[in-house]
């Protein structure tokens, strides 16, 4: 109990605030979120430190700084995006933050234990404004899109030509690109007259696969 209690979350919040996250809102969504709920019990006692876990499948939850990180990138000062798709649901840690921020989540996932699991965990959390499809994100998902905003979780080689298509203008999509040891996170802004690309930092994370799971 004492592994996953207030105390321990709030450690983590100060922990990423350290780290440089100075967003209040995601700083007060990681705090609220149940975390070891999306962690195998065996893993709870671990849920509340700044590290990847292992999830199954060879599969990780993202660990809470990058998952900050990557929400902060996408939100940014600016208008807050109504629309989000994410790629790579996984346990669905980041699904649920991105969820308590935005109006809409759509996420994708190849492998579908993954996706079920994630499902079962927004229902007992009650969250409803997720919907999931089991599908490979290399494609994204056309038929909700142009999204405000992309959030990728796995790392393709190239940034997906479906997902620049995918973005509305103004929106931003934060993806990790390049082989394993040599990732960069990538903040991609569609503009009128094309895309914007800086690098955020140097990441580490699963490929992004073809195919489905
Ligand atoms: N944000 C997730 C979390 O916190 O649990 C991270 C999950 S993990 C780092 C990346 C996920 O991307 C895995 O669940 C993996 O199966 C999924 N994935 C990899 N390639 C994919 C693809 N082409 N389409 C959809 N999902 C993919």
């Amino acid at each position: 109990m004492g592994m996953t209690s207030q105390r321990t979350r709030d450690r983590l919040v100060e922990r990423l605030r350290e780290r440089g996250i100075q967003n209040e809102a995601v700083l007060e969504v990681m705090r609220s979120m149940p975390r070891h709920i999306f962690v195998e019990e065996a893993l709870s006692s671990r849920a509340y430190e700044d590290t990847a876990l292992p999830i199954g499948q060879g599969q990780t939850i993202s660990q809470p700084y990058i998952v900050a990180r990557m929400t902060e990138a996408l939100l940014c000062d600016g208008e807050r995006p109504r629309k989000v798709l994410e790629v790579g649901t996984g346990s669905g840690y980041q699904t649920a933050i991105l969820a308590r921020l935005v109006e809409h989540v759509y996420s994708v996932e190849r492998i579908d234990a993954l996706m079920q699991q994630a499902r079962g965990r927004f229902q007992e959390l009650e969250i409803r404004n997720i919907r999931l499809k089991h599908s490979d994100g290399n494609w994204g998902w056309s038929e909700y899109g142009p999204y405000d905003g992309i959030l990728v979780t796995a790392a393709p080689q190239q940034v997906p030509k479906p997902l620049y298509d995918q973005l509305a203008e103004g929106g931003r999509l934060v993806i990790p690109v390049g082989k394993q040891g040599e990732q960069q996170l990538l903040v991609v802004t569609r503009t009128a007259d094309g895309y914007n690309s800086r690098t955020l930092d140097l990441v580490s994370f699963v490929p992004l696969r073809g195919g489905l799971g």
